[in-house]
C-alpha cells in the first residue's frame, strides 16, 4: 500500500507574542500514490510549518490533510519523518536508534534485528551499527535518520530540508540513495527544501510556494529522466522556471 495526500485549503496562524503571525494561507495540492514531490519556497514561507500539519504534529487554523482519504488527526505509523536535524538519540547507537519505531510497534527481537541490518544496508551504513551518532559525520547522520524512518515500512516519507546541513558532494550521494530507495519501495515522497536545484534533481512534481503567508504559486511537472544531470540544458530550463516563480 502507498499513502496519497490531499492538502484541502490549508490556512495557519500562529498567536505569536507579538500578535497573530500567518504563516500559511489557503494552500491546497495533491500528491499521487508513489510520487516524489517537492515543495519549495522561501525560508520563512511556511514550508516547515505544513510539514508538521501533514505529519499531524501540529493542527491546521483551517483546512484539511488527507492521507488516502482518511483526515488526519495526529502523528501516524503510517508515516516516516526526516527533520532538518537529525533527532537522533544520543544515548542509543545506531542500530538503537533504527530500531526504535520497530520497538514501538512491539516487533520480536530476533525479526528487528533482522529488519535493523537490512535498513543499514539499504542505506550504506552496514558497518556502522555499534557507532553512537556523536562519532558520526552529517552525512551519516542523516542516513541513520532515514533508515529509522523506512523501518516501519511508512507509505509517505516526509522529509524537511534533511540535506540541508551536509556537504555537495555528500548531498549527491544521499540523492543518488534516496532514489534507489524511492524506486526500491515506491513509497510516496514529500520533499521540502528550499533548494531549487535539489527540488529539479529529485521531483516528479514541483509545488512552489509564494514567499509567507504561503501559498501554491504554481505546481511544475518535472519532466526529465533520471538520472538528471545539472549540466543538462533542460534541468537548467527548469531550473529557471522555478527561480523565476519564486522571484514573482
Ligand atoms: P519555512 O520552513 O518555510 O522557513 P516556517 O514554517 O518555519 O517556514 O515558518 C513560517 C512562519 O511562521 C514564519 O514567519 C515563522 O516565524 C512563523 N512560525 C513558525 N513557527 C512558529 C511558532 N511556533 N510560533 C509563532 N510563529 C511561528
Ligand atoms: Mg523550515
Amino acid at each position: 500500500m502507498r499513502e496519497r495526500v490531499t492538502v484541502a485549503g490549508v490556512s495557519k496562524t500562529y498567536e505569536g507574542d507579538a500578535g497573530p503571525v500567518r504563516a500559511l494561507d489557503d494552500v491546497s495540492f495533491e500528491v499521487e500514490d508513489g510520487e516524489f514531490v517537492c515543495i519549495v519556497g522561501p525560508s520563512g514561507c511556511g514550508k516547515t510549518t505544513l510539514f508538521r500539519i501533514i505529519g499531524g504534529l501540529e493542527g491546521a487554523t483551517n483546512g484539511d490533510v488527507l492521507l488516502s482519504g482518511e483526515p488526519v488527526t495526529g502523528p501516524s505509523p503510517d508515516l516516516g519523518i526526516v527533520f532538518q536535524e537529525y533527532h537522533l538519540f544520543p544515548w542509543r547507537s545506531v542500530r538503537g536508534n533504527v530500531a526504535f519505531g520497530l520497538e514501538q510497534l512491539g516487533m520480536a527481537a530476533g525479526e528487528r534485528r533482522d529488519r535493523v541490518d537490512e535498513m543499514l544496508e539499504l542505506v550504506g551504513l552496514g558497518g556502522s551499527g555499534d557507532s553512537y551518532p556523536s562519532r558520526l559525520s552529517g552525512g551519516m547522520k542523516q542516513r541513520v535518520a532515514i533508515a529509522r524512518a523506512l523501518a516501519v515500512d511508512p507509505e509517505l516519507l516526509l522529509m524537511d530540508e534533511p540535506f540541508g546541513s551536509v556537504d555537495a558532494q555528500t548531498r549527491d550521494m544521499l540523492h543518488r540513495e534516496l532514489l534507489d530507495v524511492w524506486g526500491e519501495t515506491e513509497k510516496t515522497v514529500l520533499f521540502v527544501t528550499h533548494d531549487v536545484e535539489e527540488a529539479v534533481k529529485l521531483a516528479d512534481r514541483i509545488v512552489v510556494m509564494t514567499p509567507g503567508p504561503g501559498s501554491v504559486r504554481e505546481v511544475v511537472d518535472v519532466e526529465l529522466a533520471r538520472p538528471r544531470s545539472r549540466t543538462d540544458e533542460a534541468f537548467a530550463a527548469y531550473q529557471e522556471q522555478v527561480l523565476d516563480l519564486i522571484r514573482e
